[in-house]
């Protein structure tokens, strides 16, 4: 009953870091990093950041995969892995309240004129303008899960006018709860910010198209931490070019990284953050450790994910 830890991509913690954080939540655990693999049917658990394609053939005894982080799409969508295998993702505070923040900041910046000011004292020019008044502004908030509602709540604390959407009905304070297509239009038309922060799921790619991105407000401001395929990107820069809506604010893009040549880089109605919303994970790998000990004792997992519903 091992635990293979494989990150599975660089500029991140390493699989030896992982390793050596889980075995100091419970010494006596049976934690690999793939460098030192031992024998491979051992392993029941494996860990990951970014699943490395091959490997789930090579674990013939593996029971979980774990994700050290939250975004499931290509796990649960891996076409070599079997359906009796399970998936756990985390649920760490740290990060959630990192990406309420990343959108706050780019709010801000907006109420504030940031861009516009950047711009004249280039040209030295003292020329100011009201800011916007939080209490005037409504901001749309789309994914109420983990992350999402910390950003909702927030938002509410600070006197945003905040609407909130999601799949299943929610009721959260300081917030005007919607659910379910229908009522999605209408709201998007009302926001000035809208705070994308939805799973990548069948139901969700390509989910702001030509049509959705026209329903937004004029001039309002489109922020997506949530994954690159939410937004269909030729869809985006046609919709800028025509001010509906009037900027966007990308942590996450279809493509990872971004390529050099790609039209969003240059366009002056975009800004994008290379996929850093959330970083720091805080304590949350406590949880993994806990999640072999319970996989072990056959007791109910933290944060097992729906493989069928994608999130
Ligand atoms: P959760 O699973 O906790 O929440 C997902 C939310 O999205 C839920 O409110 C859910 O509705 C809603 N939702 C899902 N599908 C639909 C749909 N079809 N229509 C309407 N609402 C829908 O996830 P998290 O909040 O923890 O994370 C969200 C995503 O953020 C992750 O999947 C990941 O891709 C991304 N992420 C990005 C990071 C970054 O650094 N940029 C870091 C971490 C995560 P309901 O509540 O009704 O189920």
């Amino acid at each position: 009953m091992a635990l293979l830890i494989n990150v599975g991509h660089g500029g991140w913690m390493t699989d030896a870091e992982i390793a050596e954080t889980v075995r100091a939540h419970d010494p006596g655990a049976d934690v690999r990093p793939l460098a030192e693999p031992g024998d491979l049917s051992d392993v029941t658990m494996l860990a990951v950041s970014k699943l490395n394609p091959d490997l789930p053939s090579r674990l013939p005894n593996l029971k979980l995969v774990q994700k050290l982080g939250a975004g499931v799409e290509t796990i649960v969508r891996h076409p070599a892995l079997p359906d009796h295998v399970r998936v756990t993702r985390l649920k760490p505070e740290a990060p959630a309240r990192e990406i309420a923040e990343w959108f706050l900041t780019y709010i801000l910046n907006a109420q504030r004129q940031g861009d516009r000011y950047r711009r004249q004292q280039v040209q030295a020019d003292w020329s100011p303008t009201a800011p916007l008044v939080t209490s005037e502004t409504v901001v749309g908030v789309l994914g109420l899960g983990h992350i999402g509602g910390h950003t909702a709540r927030l938002l509410g604390q600070l006197g945003f006018q905040v609407h909130g959407w999601s799949r299943s009905p929610k009721s959260l304070p300081d917030v005007t709860c919607h659910h379910g297509q229908y009522a999605l239009p209408a709201m998007l038309g009302g926001c000035d910010h809208v705070c994308a922060i939805l799973p990548s799921t069948p139901e969700t790619t390509g989910f702001f198209d030509a049509q959705r991105l026209a329903a937004m407000k004029p001039g309002s401001q489109l922020l997506n931490a949530g994954r690159g395929d939410l937004i269909d990107e030729t869809a985006l820069l046609q919709a800028l070019d025509g001010g509906t809506p009037g900027h966007a604010v990308l942590d996450v893009v279809s493509q990872e990284p971004l390529p050099a040549d790609n039209p969003l880089w240059q366009h002056s109605s975009v800004t994008i953050t290379p996929h850093v919303s959330g970083w720091h994970l805080g304590d949350a790998l406590k949880d993994v450790a806990e999640n072999l000990r319970r996989l072990i004792a056959g007791e109910a997992l933290l944060h097992e994910v729906d493989r069928a519903r994608g999130y």
